[in-house]
């Protein structure tokens, strides 16, 4: 039996990837347990993963409303990076600013159902493509900072999806026919001259195996907020979802902070 607050999973990119689940002190390997029976119990208890206090609602996956609306963790360029303001010395925190707003960022696409472009920060590549439960991912641009990042990828989402749709990518529908060299080259020609110096000349695509036994034909999403204890025979996993045998799916990334109990 394991318990404590847990945070989302951490991923490793091998020939299928491997999910270690943070939970309490512990860090448990979670791929041993597909096709097991899992059993987890939420204490009615939510902690900060900012600031570690007890907070009754979560907000924006696992912080207290205080840290909500101070930390840097939750700014506006986080979502919206094309607002973000360090590189003209702007920020709620400059010194986390300077090691996450202002470090190298990529713009990429990626396959989780059909084609998207996000961005993310150099270090989180493949972290975010295994969040989000992509199939395939190419990088297309490498910018100095999360402002030029955001600045290309409002640019594209003209032309390509900024959106996961995580139902489809669940079922593991995933576009057949499609040549992310091409769209990269493509895409990339209807950008402003000034931003065609970020392109990323390597054309290396990363591919994606998640360890899922099966696919849920049909998807629907549960969580601690409206049941307190989930179980269920585990079929796999992919992004930040525990696929179950009854095709329901639990997004762990959403209850970052959330004191659980899990066992066999
Ligand atoms: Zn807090």
């Amino acid at each position: 039996m394991y318990s404590g607050p847990i945070l989302k999973l951490r991923t490793e990119l091998k020939s299928v990837i491997e999910y270690e689940l943070p939970i309490g002190e512990e860090l448990v390997g979670m791929n041993k347990f597909i096709g097991k029976y899992i059993h987890f119990e939420w204490k009615n208890e939510i902690l900060c993963i900012s600031c570690g206090r007890k907070t009754n609602k979560s907000f924006a996956q696992g912080y207290c409303y205080p840290c909500f609306l101070n930390s840097p963790e939750t700014s506006e360029c986080i979502l919206r990076p094309e607002l973000c303001e360090a590189h003209e010395g702007k920020a709620r925190d400059m010194k986390w600013a300077k090691n996450h707003c202002l470090q190298p960022h990529y713009v990429y696409l990626a396959v989780s159902s059909g084609i998207k472009v996000g961005i993310t920060r150099y270090s989180q590549i493949p972290t975010r493509w295994i969040d989000q439960g992509a199939s395939f991912a190419i990088k297309i641009a490498e910018t100095p900072n999360r402002f030029i990042s955001g600045i290309i990828e409002v640019a594209l989402k003209e032309f390509v999806s900024d959106r996961t749709a995580w139902q489809k990518m669940l079922k593991n529908q995933v576009l057949e026919e499609f040549d992310l060299i091409e769209k990269k080259h493509e895409l990339f020609s209807k950008l402003n001259s000034n931003l065609q110096k970020f392109k990323v000349e390597d054309d290396k695509i990363t591919e994606i195996n998640y360890p899922v036994l099966e696919f849920p034909k049909k998807v629907k999403s549960i969580g601690f907020d409206k049941f307190n204890e989930i179980a269920g025979r585990i079929m796999g996993i992919k992004g930040q979802y525990l696929i179950f045998d009854d095709n329901t799916v639990l997004n762990i990334r959403k209850h970052n902070g959330y004191v659980i109990e899990m066992k066999l």
